[in-house]
């Protein structure tokens, strides 16, 4: 799925651009397990966050992060219930997510996505931010079943329901949320106290992602656990302050590129500076989140 070439691009990418959320090039880990509620676990490993169920009917995973990690999924999985995987759904394209698609496609594993999951993987895609390119995806890697807005799936004891969040992290987002144990994954609409990557080259947008973690703070209450796209375990409390960031530097970039203000003009009024101590553990991320929210933002003024 992935050459060689464009990893090599992307460890440069990384160099310059240097996003904890896009740092899992490592794709192997120990699985680690938390147990939450209801026989939902989340599973963290390399690549994208997992929500696992388990109960009666068998196991429903979300995300499959890299092929190198199918096999450490399954044992941890076989760890927790004696049933096979029935499905896997995916958040969105990413290869940190889908990685391990045709893994378990191939294992028997059902595989349901966003329809434009599906579009996305089985046609040439580009990150450009990240300068990587991929190939079409084989067949056993492709959702097998594909919702456009909502869908909902009856397993287990729980209602998962399926929500498409439009035009967010990418044109392919979807959250899950396991209604009963009040358990949602958001994708990577939502990574844990970083900035957020909003991939315009897959559709994404920034007011997207606002309204996306929106749609998950309507669907939480205080004891939701709300399992990010990478990051550990959060909450509706650290999920609203980072929809106020977003709100607030969306006001702020768009008030400089109203204002006739160069990228460089506001990158000099250090835009990020009241936020940096949250969202950037490392020196220049804010910067490098400025840069991305006024060019995608400017990209709505052009006439
Ligand atoms: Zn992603």
């Amino acid at each position: 799925m992935i050459s060689p070439r464009s990893l090599i691009t992307a460890s440069a990418a990384f160099t310059l651009f240097a996003f904890p959320v896009w740092a899992q090039l490592t794709r192997t880990a120990e699985v680690k397990d938390i147990p939450l509620r209801d026989g939902v676990h989340m599973f963290m490993g390399a690549g994208g966050n997992l929500a696992v169920s388990v109960g009666d009917d068998g196991v429903v995973i979300v995300d499959t992060q890299f092929a190198e990690m199918v096999d450490r999924i399954t044992n941890a999985v076989k760890g927790i219930s004696d049933k096979p995987i029935t499905y896997a759904l995916n958040t969105h394209w990413h290869f940190d997510h889908t990685g391990g698609n045709e893994g378990f496609g191939k294992a028997g594993v059902r595989i349901v996505a966003q329809e434009n999951t599906f579009k996305r993987m089985a046609s040439k895609q580009v990150i450009a931010a990240l300068n990587m390119n991929f190939d079409p995806s084989p067949r056993a890697a492709l959702p097998d079943i594909t919702f456009v807005d909502r869908a909902t799936l009856h397993y287990n004891g729980l209602t998962i329901r399926m929500v498409y969040l439009p035009d967010a992290h990418t044109d392919t987002d979807a959250m899950y949320i396991f209604e009963e144990a009040n358990v949602i994954h958001t994708g990577d609409t939502y990574t844990r106290v970083t900035y957020p990557f909003v991939d315009t080259s897959s559709g994404g947008t920034l007011r997207g992602m606002i309204a996306a973690r929106k749609a998950v703070l309507a669907a939480s209450n205080a004891e939701t656990k709300i399992i990010p796209g990478h990051g550990s375990l959060s909450n509706i409390e650290e999920l609203g302050a980072s929809v106020a960031m977003l709100e607030e530097m969306e006001k702020r970039t768009t008030a400089a590129i109203r204002a006739g203000k160069s990228l460089e003009d506001f990158l000099a009024e250090n835009p990020t500076a009241d936020f940096d101590a949250t969202y950037a553990p490392r020196a220049d991320q804010g910067k490098v989140f400025a840069t991305r929210a006024y060019e995608d933002l400017i990209r709505f003024e052009k006439k």
